[in-house]
């Protein structure tokens, strides 16, 4: 009996969707790095023909933090960091599976999110040093706030539009769509190379440069033209 559990196994979880009264159950979290020239710089790389790298965040409900429409969420500041950064992110959601995904084919995308890959740079940074995973970094509770999912065929295919950020009402990041090295498309080709995508996945696309750290007490603002902003504070 596959049912027969020691213990509850934890359940999906769940996005709310525009739009409906279902939600969407998240399988895996892929993540691309360095996909904005300007960011690739400020981390200080040449964006000049690097392929599209990947990495994960868990999938549990001590991870993701859906982040419901026009209500701000708390996430507590986390521990072993002095340099706790956001990235703003267009989060694609995929609704079929395949592999070798063509570039021109739209069919997998189920719609798109406003999402923040929250990141302790500075275990990051030294993990990257050592050529460590990169986990303790990027994989921790609370690390991927993200809010609403707006299906594909209320904007159709996202491929330009602002993408912003605030702190405490400043704008920290702002860019482009428009800026992104590898394009949803691109993306969605390239990690179905590497994987076989199924329905419930998402893909945090990367951020845009102006990458920084906030503090407890301080209210993040994410937002994508077309799609719900997110409101996130740290506490
Ligand atoms: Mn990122």
């Amino acid at each position: 009996m596959s049912d027969n559990f020691v213990f509850p196994a934890p359940a999906a979880v769940g996005l709310p969707i525009n739009g409906s009264d279902a939600s969407f159950p998240v399988r895996r979290v892929y993540c691309v790095g360095r996909n904005y020239a300007a960011h690739a710089r400020e981390m200080g790389f040449d964006p000049d023909r690097e392929p599209p790298f990947f990495f994960c965040k868990p999938n549990d409900a001590q991870s993701i933090v859906p982040v419901p429409e026009g209500r701000t969420v708390a996430i507590p500041y986390p521990s072993r960091t002095d340099n706790y950064h956001y990235e703003i992110e267009l989060v694609v959601a995929i609704g079929k599976a395949g592999r070798d995904i063509a570039p021109e084919d739209a069919s997998h995308i189920f719609g798109y999110a406003v999402g923040l890959d929250m990141t302790r740079r500075d275990l990051q940074m030294r993990m990257r040093e050592q050529g460590r995973p990169w986990e303790i970094g990027k994989a921790f509770d609370y690390s991927a706030p993200i809010g609403p999912i707006t299906p594909l065929a209320h904007n159709g295919p996202l491929d330009s539009g602002a993408i912003t950020l605030t702190v405490d009402g400043k704008i920290v990041q702002s860019s482009d769509l428009a800026n992104l090295i590898w394009n949803v498309s691109d993306t969605i080709a390239q990690l179905s190379t590497l994987f076989e995508l199924r329905p419930g996945d998402l893909i945090m696309t990367g951020t845009p440069e102006g990458v920084g750290a906030v503090r407890p007490g301080q209210t993040m603002v994410g937002s994508v033209d077309g799609l719900s902003p997110i409101h996130v504070q740290i506490v």
